[in-house]
């Protein structure tokens, strides 16, 4: 049951290694097992979101942000009828990317290619999650990568700059980074992820970050749409407070947005009545908040931006973070055998240690820092 609008798995780009339909499972569903199965999805579980993965149990890491972000999208997938098998599966690729340490981690990473290459791509995680599904990931006995559908890979590839779309585009011509050229969409499941990603990540550093005690509830109440939940909650519930105040605030700012999408996403999908995928293609993004939500969850990242991720302690750890990676760079672009014998490839080296160290997770690098420095990164 999908909308003539929704992205059908019979009716795919197809996979760039051609294989034989999965006898019990559609396109989009043999997708979303592979990545399931794959090594960097694995590793998601020690990467971190905002919080050092020694910092604590209860944090998010990267693997449960990506079944959040899934968890949202399917459900507006449900209600819009979109391809929920589609989205589960962009949702769960879409940061295995991502370095350790987070975006501090992806900051080092390209700093240190710029700086021994100036003409260097440098490192950008959207970039690598591409590579992961397409290259890294060594499974099948004829092809690197997962192979996945055009649809799925297309949803992976969030952003990108020109520079990588016509390198991209060179090796693929009309493929996934075409987009980024003519400034074309992505299907509405892409569109919905890109969403449901932000969604879930404000929620969750919410969550995480009065947690950790880095933010109050006072300081929140700052926040239109935080207050406005908080207020409906207490009234609902006269005397809740603590953690079950944080919950129930969170469970209606999720609810809030997530009706919110499905309303402004009818309403512009009932005015450019898309007769197909293709058509979603050509026209202004369609998956979006209605103007004055949109406005709301800026007002949110704003001030999580100023008051976690740039908290004391976060910007402490995330200094840490570089100077890890900076060194483990150096470390083994100088003794590439540092390197398991599949990365010590000295042809295009600074690529392998880049590919190397973003394939890690927290506690290997750091447990790889302290094996070659001698030193301990959180003593
Ligand atoms: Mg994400």
């Amino acid at each position: 049951m999908l909308q003539p609008y929704a992205c059908d798995p019979l009716k795919s780009r197809g996979r760039r290694h051609p294989e034989a339909p999965a006898p019990a499972r559609d396109t989009f569903q043999r997708d979303r097992d592979r990545i399931v199965h794959c090594t960097a999805f694995r590793r998601l579980v020690y990467k971190t979101q905002v919080f050092l993965n020694h910092e604590g149990d209860l944090f998010r890491t990267r693997l449960t942000h990506s079944l959040e972000v899934a968890q949202l999208g399917r459900s507006v997938a449900r209600t819009l009828w979109l391809n929920e098998d589609l989205v589960e599966a962009i949702a769960l690729a879409h940061d295995l990317g991502h370095t350790p340490f987070g975006h501090a981690g992806q900051e080092a990473l390209n700093t240190c290619l710029r700086n021994v290459d100036p003409g260097h791509a440098g490192f950008e995680h959207n970039l690598q999650s591409l590579r992961v599904v397409d290259e890294l990931e060594q499974r099948y006995p004829t092809f690197n990568g997962l192979n996945l559908s055009f649809e799925t890979r297309e949803g992976v590839l969030k952003h990108c700059s020109r520079r990588h779309a016509e390198r991209l585009t060179a090796s693929e011509p009309g493929g996934v980074a075409q987009r980024f050229l003519d400034h074309s969409r992505p299907s509405l499941e892409a569109q919905l992820c890109n969403l449901a990603d932000e969604i879930a990540y404000h929620a969750h550093d919410i969550d995480d970050g009065i947690r950790s005690s880095l933010v109050t509830i006072e300081q929140l109440d700052e926040v239109a749409l935080f207050a406005l939940c908080r207020r409906n909650a207490q009234a609902d519930f006269p005397g809740l407070d603590g953690r079950r105040l944080v919950f129930e605030t969170i469970r209606r700012m999720l609810a809030q947005q997530v009706g919110d999408v499905v309303a402004a996403t009818s309403e512009l999908i009932a005015v450019h009545r898309p007769a197909d995928v293709d058509a979603v293609r050509r026209m202004p993004v369609l998956v979006v908040f209605s103007e004055g939500m949109h406005a709301q969850s800026n007002e949110l990242k704003a001030f999580l931006r100023s008051n976690l991720y740039r908290h004391p302690r976060v910007v402490d750890m995330t200094e840490r973070a570089k100077h890890v990676v900076r060194d483990l760079f150096a470390a083994y672009c100088d003794e590439p055998e540092q390197m398991p014998a599949e990365y010590a490839e000295l042809r295009k080296l600074y690529r392998s240690v880049a590919d190397y160290i973003a394939g890690m997770t927290d506690r290997f690098a750091l447990r790889e820092y302290e094996r070659i420095t001698g030193r301990q990164v959180f003593a």
